[in-house]
């Protein structure tokens, strides 16, 4: 049987048509399944029973289950939610002075294998749905109530996977908690971390819509980037830096450049000065990210000291850059060490 949750709402007053059903209809499930997040037909109490047996004889509502929740003594929380086939995927919220943040994952495991990062040691085993990915947000907004009594204020695709490789179900996504009929969240506050794949950059600029952009940069020479993330060597700095500046010129947004400093391989003033020429090629904000080390992976966090020096370098040169600082360390939240391991039973 079918999701029901796959059709946009067009498309469910189409199939709503073809049962001899009136438009109307379809607009009131789509509002229960969207907007007031039903998880039965029974719940849909407006429907008469008849109506009800019908839909539940043709479709079946696929949701996601909290599986596994763990809090931070920072107050990030992290989800283990289990999708319906049984695989397993993990979504945060971070919550900070006037935001909250859900940190979204758009497939199980990834198939980039950046080599610093703990959901590349995973293999890419599905994209997820729209809905599947609606849902982490449904279910983070909750804990993110529960925390500050505020609604979740921004939405990063910076979880498990690569948003671009599942993109049709990424767009969808963003399109229905941005609709009045969905979340209706401002596209502004969402933001799409992407490890650079020029193609997909451009085809989403000319998507009309006004999210931002943001791209996994880590290393800014050609030789460096190759070395941790295999995906530079089909899409070098140059291609992914035209696609960028595609994107800006149709969005008007600057990009987020999202740059992990590892001890001794990116953290040198030279690295800065590298870093400072691509800076120059966009419009663009630098966000320094600090590592926690994953075990097996040979890359370490910069030095405290290493770090501030690196930040000074930049900002005395007129870069527009901020740390940010790691959160939700202690149950693996942080960025780049999402892997499941919840799963596996080796956190309770
Ligand atoms: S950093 Fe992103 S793209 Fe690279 S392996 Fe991790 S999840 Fe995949």
């Amino acid at each position: 049987m079918k999701d029901i949750r796959i059709f946009l709402q067009d498309e469910l007053i189409a199939e709503f048509e073809k049962m001899g059903e009136p438009k109307f209809r379809a607009k009131q499930i789509y509002e229960w399944l969207w907007k007031k997040s039903a998880r039965s037909f029974d719940e849909m109490t407006n429907l008469s029973k008849d109506l009800r047996k019908n839909l539940q004889e043709k479709f079946v509502i696929a949701p996601v289950v909290e599986h596994v929740v763990q809090k931070s003594k920072d107050g990030t929380v992290k989800l283990g939610i289990q999708l319906q086939d049984g695989r397993m995927i993990e979504g945060v919220m971070i919550p900070d002075r006037e935001r909250s943040t859900a940190c979204v994952s758009s497939q199980v495991g990834c198939s980039l294998s950046c080599s610093f990062c703990a959901t590349g040691f995973l293999k890419r085993e599905r994209n997820l749905t729209a809905g599947e990915i609606y849902d982490q947000v449904v279910m983070l907004n909750k804990h993110a109530l529960a925390h500050s009594g505020k609604q979740l204020t921004n939405i990063v695709y910076m979880g498990m996977g690569e948003p671009l490789l599942n993109y049709e179900n990424v767009m969808r996504s963003i399109r229905l908690i941005t609709s009045p009929d969905g979340l209706n969240m401002a596209q502004k506050r969402i933001t799409v971390s992407t490890a650079g794949i020029a193609k997909a950059i451009i085809r989403l600029s000319d998507e009309g819509m006004k999210f931002n952009l943001a791209l996994s940069l880590h290393a800014a020479t050609d030789e460096k980037r190759d070395r941790i993330m295999d995906i530079n060597l089909a899409n070098n700095l140059e291609t992914v830096f035209e696609a960028l500046n595609y994107f800006y010129e149709k969005t008007g947004n600057k990009i987020t450049f999202e740059y992990i400093l590892f001890d001794h391989f990116n953290d040198t003033p030279e690295d800065a000065d590298a870093l400072i020429q691509l800076y120059n090629k966009v419009p663009a904000f630098i966000n320094i990210i600090e590592y926690n080390n994953v075990e097996g992976v040979t890359l370490k966090r910069a030095k405290a000291e290493r770090r501030d020096e690196f930040v000074r370098y930049l900002g005395k040169r007129g870069v527009e850059v901020k740390v940010r600082r790691s959160r939700g360390k202690d149950i693996d939240a942080a960025c780049g060490q999402l892997a499941n391991k919840s799963e596996a039973g080796e956190i309770k």
